[in-house]
């Protein structure tokens, strides 16, 4: 059964705005925070929780709201809690039970501010917010942080998840040219959330996430299929989820992203993010068409198998084994990192399995399991 988390939505106006900021009708603040709708923060939700998570049971939205208090009595971060406090009393006022909300939207009628907190969970926004800030103001109601990424562990630099809207990092290089959003009727919105903090909302249960085997240093040479982090009843995982304590402890996190709140990301990748001790997403990488193929705002054909990606901390390595011609699944071969590079078939062979000699070495490896020997040798690797 699905959790209920009813929001109150206030609407704000200040005693001083000359009212000059052309508004939606309420109707339309009703779609966009209680309602069904593709567009809508409920479905966004629903959706990232696979259907765990009602926003529209009991969520109201007020009238507008007159505040006594003036736009230029907020001067920044320091009357932030005061800001908050003044659309409470307003909505007090006006009768409202805060007892029977799970969280709080202050939304303002003229350009405002933009934050949101899990202590008394509540979410700031005005009219020049999009979707795809509005969603991440509600990820911190959840209790979710800023992700991150490897490269440059400072926040907003994930490129792929909402919890970095809306720079996005800029640390891909494809990013730097486009946005994983895509255009709504209240502007941009998307990408989805990463799998480690969907996980970590309790939402990869089950058949969605696999475990690979490792030994702490490097992963057990594994063979797996991914479905879309997005797609609600997949017939394959969703996360391969690998832990290592070597050379430091952490969890990475394989996920394929397409469709849905993802389809702004139109070239599909399969993205890898390392979760740390302080429990943030930071991506490490991806495996995507070259960047040649990539036609702008077009539609690219899936990841063609044989690309790969070799962990810049970790080691293991991906290798794309195929995508099925719909895109609706990749298949993956997770090994050590030493995979990635030029294969010896002697050394791995003497290294492995205590073999030598000549001409023989090649058909005793290949007599030890199936397919090329390549393939073998990955094998091999990780054992
Ligand atoms: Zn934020």
């Amino acid at each position: 059964m699905a959790r209920n988390t009813p929001w109150i939505i206030l609407l704000c106006k200040f005693s001083d705005d000359p009212g000059t900021t052309a508004l939606r009708p309420i109707s339309d603040y009703v779609s966009f925070f209680a309602g069904n709708g593709p567009e809508s923060m409920p479905s966004y939700w629903r959706d990232m929780s696979y259907g765990e998570l009602d926003l529209v049971t009991g969520t109201e939205v007020t009238p507008w709201l007159q505040l006594p208090q003036k736009r230029s009595d907020h001067t920044g971060l320091n009357t932030r809690g005061d800001l908050f406090r003044w659309a409470k009393e307003a909505g007090e006022r006006f009768g409202v039970d805060f007892g029977r909300f799970f969280g709080a939207v202050a939304f303002f009628a003229v350009p405002t501010d933009l934050f949101g907190t899990a202590s008394e969970p509540h979410v700031v926004c005005d009219v020049l917010s999009c979707p795809a800030q509005i969603v991440q103001e509600y990820g911190h109601a959840y209790g979710l942080d800023h992700s991150s990424s490897v490269r440059n562990p400072v926040d907003y630099e994930n490129p792929v998840c909402s919890m970095s809207s809306m720079t996005f990092g800029g640390d891909d290089e494809i990013f730097r040219q486009v946005n994983p959003t895509f255009a709504t009727t209240w502007g941009p919105a998307g990408p989805g959330l990463c799998s480690p903090y969907i996980r970590k909302l309790g939402w990869l249960t089950g058949a969605r996430s696999v475990e690979v085997r490792s030994n702490g240093r490097y992963p057990t040479t594994t063979t797996l299929t991914l479905s879309p982090l997005g797609d609600r009843n997949p017939p394959h995982p969703q996360v391969a989820v690998i832990e290592f304590d070597k050379p430091k402890r952490g969890t990475c996190c394989i996920e394929y992203r397409r469709g849905g709140w993802d389809r702004g990301i139109f070239y599909n990748p399969i993205v890898i993010h390392e979760v740390r001790e302080d429990e943030r997403a930071y991506y490490a990488g991806m495996i995507r068409p070259a960047k040649a193929n990539v036609p702008p705002g077009g539609v690219l054909p899936s990841v063609p198998a044989g690309k790969w990606y070799v962990d810049p901390q970790y080691d293991f390595s991906l290798e794309v084994q195929a995508a099925s011609g719909d895109g609706a699944s990749v298949t993956l071969r997770v090994a050590p990192a030493a995979a990635a590079g030029t294969l010896s078939l002697r050394s791995i062979a003497a290294a492995k399995l205590n073999l030598s000699g000549q001409y023989s070495v090649r058909s005793q490896v290949l007599a030890g399991g199936n397919g090329s020997l390549r393939g073998r040798l990955v094998e091999l690797l990780g054992q």
